[in-house]
């Protein structure tokens, strides 16, 4: 099964898509996790990315797309995989489409998962984040068992540079700009799938499953 993940930033996609993978036993790609792997690590990809994404910028498609071709081509895709913050722009859609065309393959699903932004600014400035491991909490919302640490990894949680609310409305209008229109391009391969993203995480787990047998 291959899944794409839509919906603006803060949405939910991340949290949905590891609990999809795990349910399905497919790798979740994040090619923001990716991102800032290699930030973390220093390479050079992680430095032109960074400068990007500081200021609630899309990384460009020739840096984005060959990326994610090359790790959907893993041994572990085989079966398929759940995409997430990939594609972001209709030209990385249509690499997509093309590349998997070529194999005889298709998008499954694309799970949109719908939230107002007058929610969004609230689930990012209480965002927390594991540059370790790639986890996700939320302050309020979906709270560690420990303040300030990662239950899966013990490493510290950090407010990430690009969920401060300034950067925020930058993401949110790149969102509207460029990453809207894939609901329309995904409508039109009759593979769109709507969720209500503002229910409790376990609530929109259970219509994402629902809508996808
Ligand atoms: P979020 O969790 O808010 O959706 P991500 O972790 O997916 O954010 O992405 C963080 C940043 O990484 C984005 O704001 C963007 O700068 C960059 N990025 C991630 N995926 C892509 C992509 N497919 N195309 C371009 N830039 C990307
Ligand atoms: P995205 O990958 O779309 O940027 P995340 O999955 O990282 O979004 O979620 C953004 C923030 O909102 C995180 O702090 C996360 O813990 C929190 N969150 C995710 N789903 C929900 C939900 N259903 N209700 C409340 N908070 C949520
Ligand atoms: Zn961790």
């Amino acid at each position: 099964m291959k899944i794409i993940m839509l919906g603006a930033p803060g949405a939910g996609k991340g949290t949905q898509a590891k609990m999809i993978a795990e349910k399905y036993g497919i790798p979740h790609i994040s090619t923001g996790d990716i991102f800032r792997a290699n930030i973390k690590n220093g390479t050079e990809l992680g430095k032109e990315a960074k400068t990007y994404m500081d200021k609630g910028l899309l990384v460009p498609d020739e840096l984005t797309v060959k990326l994610l071709l090359d790790r959907v081509a893993q041994e572990d895709c085989k079966n398929g995989y759940v995409l997430d913050g990939f594609p972001r722009t209709i030209p990385q859609a249509e690499v997509l489409d093309k590349a998997l065309n070529e194999l005889g393959d298709k998008i499954d699903y694309a799970v949109n998962v719908d939230v107002p932004d007058e929610n969004i600014v609230n689930r990012m400035s209480g965002r927390r984040a594991c540059l370790a491991c790639g986890a996700t909490y939320h302050l309020v919302h979906i709270p560690p068992k420990k303040e300030g640490i990662c239950d899966n990894c013990g490493q510290p949680l950090v407010l990430r540079d690009d969920d401060k609310p300034e950067t925020v409305k930058n993401r949110l209008k790149v969102y509207h700009e460029q990453t809207q229109p894939l609901i329309d391009f995904y409508t039109q391969k009759g593979v769109l799938k709507t969720v209500d993203g503002t229910q409790d995480m376990q609530d929109v787990f259970a219509a994402i499953v629902a809508l996808l047998s």
